[in-house]
């Protein structure tokens, strides 16, 4: 199905403007002209999570690919449903789309992290890993491009009541007869030993939580996007098109409800927190838990990541870097040869000492 796609151009050159981190304008890479962005005063909403979902339930929108044709070289391209721009693989200028999702990206961090700065921190990265190939080193310190994203994301709030059930554990010490070795003879002594009474406990605790942040994206694994995390949202921006210029940008492919199942799961572990907390004492268990969520809201919001991937003995590796803190993070290949020479190493090492232990005359032999 075709689709509008626009772009912004240069009022000095006519080429078209991309989004600059740097300048935190659009800007022309020909001539170098800045064009700010208007701010917008418009407040960073929180919506309703039980109205909203009311509302999935009625309404679908068809998942089709996106036909649009680039404004400077009139290429026809397609583009996946859930993408919202893009660059034209022809030209290059920046072409981008409307939303079609149910729930529409209202606000989004812009990119901070330039992608010179972004090259700089995953080459710092990737050299102080461990057992990391050589050849891959090699390999992704030269000039690797990385691509910038704009990945969806939902954070919600809540309030929580959570009834729990459990023990809690108190240390106490009792005093016990061993036997035990003293100078190569057996003796009977009694020593003092560490044990933990067990009590019964039942309480309630209440937590609020604040822009619990879940990834919307399949194009990056969640193990990639938790790791991405901390995201200030505190500085979110209305969404405009302007920032998104020359970067790939997408909707949600998780869903509203979905999304909260993983909000649930990080709520869960602050939780925990907070019974344990409660229970006190020296230990705890926790056996059952509760969970009742009420005014949860939420937000659709686009974060600014950049990424790559790379092929490595025919395994695809993913990584990316947080396009607002710099945070890098990734899968990687790890070097056998270097780790098992490391062992080998430490082996040689410990055996030594063993030998020097057995034959103590032989350090004396070796210093003089
Ligand atoms: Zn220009
Ligand atoms: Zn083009």
């Amino acid at each position: 199905m075709k689709f509008k796609s626009i772009n912004f151009t240069c009022k000095n050159c006519g080429a078209p403007l991309r989004f600059s981190p740097i300048s935190n304008s659009l800007s022309c890479e020909f001539c170098a002209t800045n064009e700010s962005i208007e701010q917008s005063s418009q407040e960073i909403k929180e919506y309703s999570f039980k109205e909203a979902l009311n509302f999935l339930e009625k309404h679908h929108e068809q998942e089709i690919n996106k036909e649009i044709t680039c404004n400077k070289c009139a290429a026809t391209f397609t583009i996946s449903p859930y993408s919202i721009s893009t660059n034209c693989p022809y030209c290059g200028t920046p072409a981008i789309t409307e939303f079609r999702k149910e729930i529409e990206a209202k606000s989004l961090l812009p990119f901070q992290i330039p992608q010179k700065k972004a090259q700089e921190l995953f080459k710092k990265w990737i050299g102080s890993l461990w057992f990391a190939p050589s050849k891959l080193k090699k390999i992704l310190t030269g000039e690797y491009k990385l691509k910038g994203y704009y990945l969806p994301h939902w954070t919600y709030d809540s309030e929580t009541h959570t009834n729990y059930r459990g023990e809690r554990g108190d240390v106490y010490y009792v005093n016990v007869e061993r036997n035990v070795i003293v100078n190569g003879r057996q003796e009977r002594q009694v020593v003092r030993e560490a044990r933990i009474q067990w009590t019964p406990v039942v309480g309630a605790v209440d937590n609020f939580f604040d822009d619990i942040t879940v990834g919307a994206s399949k194009t990056i694994s969640h193990t990639i996007l938790d790791t991405l995390e901390p995201w200030y949202t505190d500085v979110l921006v209305p969404f405009n098109k302007k920032y998104i210029s020359g970067f790939d940008s997408e909707e949600y492919t998780i869903g509203l409800d979905n999304g909260f199942e993983f909000a649930k799961l990080k709520m869960d572990k602050v939780i925990r927190q907070t019974i344990k907390h409660k229970i006190g004492g020296d230990q705890q268990r926790i056996s059952r838990m509760e969970t009742k969520y009420s005014n949860t809201t939420y937000k659709n919001v686009l974060f600014p990541i950049w990424t790559a991937e790379f092929k490595w003995n025919n395994k695809m590796y993913n990584y990316a870097i947080n396009g607002q803190t710099g945070k890098v993070t990734g899968e990687r290949p790890y070097s056998w040869v270097k780790i098992i020479t490391l062992i080998l190493t430490i082996m040689l090492i410990v055996g030594g000492f063993v030998y020097l232990d057995a034959h103590p005359n032989t350090l004396n032999h070796l210093s003089t």
